[in-house]
């Protein structure tokens, strides 16, 4: 079969991994971490550093198709792979998630509202900042932040230092905060001949920084879920994106209205998007498989009413037993072995008649 590789070798190359061996293919991973989950459910496996030149070639050159299962792949080892083989999606749809001041530029400048942001690149610029958008605010690292982490809420009274501090004085961006009254997200596909497939938006609720709990459908009204549906479709196309994308916005609720403030996108499948592995008609991993490949895209729809994912965080995957003799859950599992505190172990997603 035709060889698909994927940068990275965490559990969302895992499940991509097993989806594309299921449709066939063979699947190559690279990553630079020997304890890798997706190693141990593809074909082939590649351990060494992004920054090997030779190795990322040869490895590029052995696939027809290279997609990229995190967003911090660097932007070099990207582009020596678009030389060898067709990477999906590209390098500037990695470029621009992998940088908050990018990425918040980009959706502004598409004409889609995000929470006010400045640069920040030391004490004074952070001052600034602060001056112009008020407290609270929040400071965040351009790179590398996830799972909340990077960033710190700078409150009335608060020192800016102490905030630069909680970085790492790192390039950093500064947040209006946004009062949200929920989060949501839209995963959605786009083929190489620029036709959409879009999941249902969903709601998320995180816990210490973490998603805890993705629900389908998002208690939103039909406008704002289209309004949703409409700019991840925006985003997707101003990028010319191949793959399955992730977009998260905030809903703020003003009087009678409901408005869309982007928060972040994922330039991969996402863990907002885990619901759809039983939710779904196509999962967001097969989906991803069709998508770069160039096959035809999946149907979208919704399988129940109403459609959970938990995540099982650290020792929350100690329960697997328990969730296993649960007839109404569908258990995956990461293959992480020790179940450290704040570590995705695995997810259940349940189906069920109402809302
Ligand atoms: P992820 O794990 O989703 O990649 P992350 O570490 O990249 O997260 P963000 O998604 O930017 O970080 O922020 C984490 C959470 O902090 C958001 O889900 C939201 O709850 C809160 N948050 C972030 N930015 C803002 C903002 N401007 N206003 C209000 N709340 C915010
Ligand atoms: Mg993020
Ligand atoms: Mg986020």
């Amino acid at each position: 079969g035709d060889v698909l590789g994927i940068l990275g070798g965490g559990q969302l190359g895992r499940m991509i991994a097993v989806e594309a061996a299921r449709l066939g293919l063979v699947v190559h991973v690279f990553n630079d971490d020997p304890r890798s989950p997706a190693f141990e459910v593809a074909a082939r496996a590649t351990h060494a550093r992004f920054t090997d030149t030779e190795a990322l070639a040869e490895f590029a050159g052995g696939c027809a198709v290279v997609t990229y299962e995190f967003e911090n792949v660097p932007v070099a080892a990207a582009e020596i792979v678009e030389r060898h083989a067709l990477l999906r999606p590209g390098a500037r749809a990695l470029a621009t998630a992998q940088d908050r001041l990018v990425e918040k530029t980009f959706v502004a400048d598409l004409g889609i509202p995000v929470a006010p942001f400045r640069a920040v690149d030391d004490l004074p610029s952070l001052e600034a900042a602060l001056a112009d958008l008020g407290r609270p605010a929040i400071l965040k690292t351009r790179r590398f932040g996830y799972d909340g982490k990077g960033q710190v809420v700078i409150r009335e009274g608060d020192d800016a230092s102490a905030a630069l501090d909680a970085i790492a004085h790192a390039p950093a961006i500064l947040e209006g905060f946004v009062p949200f009254s929920a989060e949501i997200s839209v995963v959605a596909a786009r083929g190489p001949d620029g036709g959409m497939a879009v999941y249902d938006p969903c709601e998320n609720r995180h816990e210490g920084g973490i998603l805890a709990r993705t629900s389908v459908p998002a208690a939103i009204s039909a406008q704002a879920a289209d309004e949703a549906r409409a700019i991840a479709s925006r985003i997707a196309a101003a990028l010319d994106y191949v793959g399955v994308l992730a977009v998260e916005m905030f809903l703020v609720r003003e009087g009678g209205s409901e408005r869309l403030v982007v928060n972040e996108m994922a330039p991969r499948v996402h863990n907002s998007g885990h619901w759809t592995d039983i939710g779904a008609a196509t999962s967001q991993f097969e989906q991803h498989v069709r998508a770069v490949c160039g096959w035809p895209l999946g149907d979208t729809a919704r399988r129940a009413p109403r459609v959970v994912m938990d995540n099982l965080v650290g020792e929350d995957a100690h329960r697997w037993r328990e969730i296993l003799s649960d007839a109404s859950a569908h258990l995956t599992l990461y293959g992480k072995g020790e179940a450290r505190a704040g570590r995705k172990m695995g997810h259940v997603t349940r189906l069920s008649g109402g809302r």
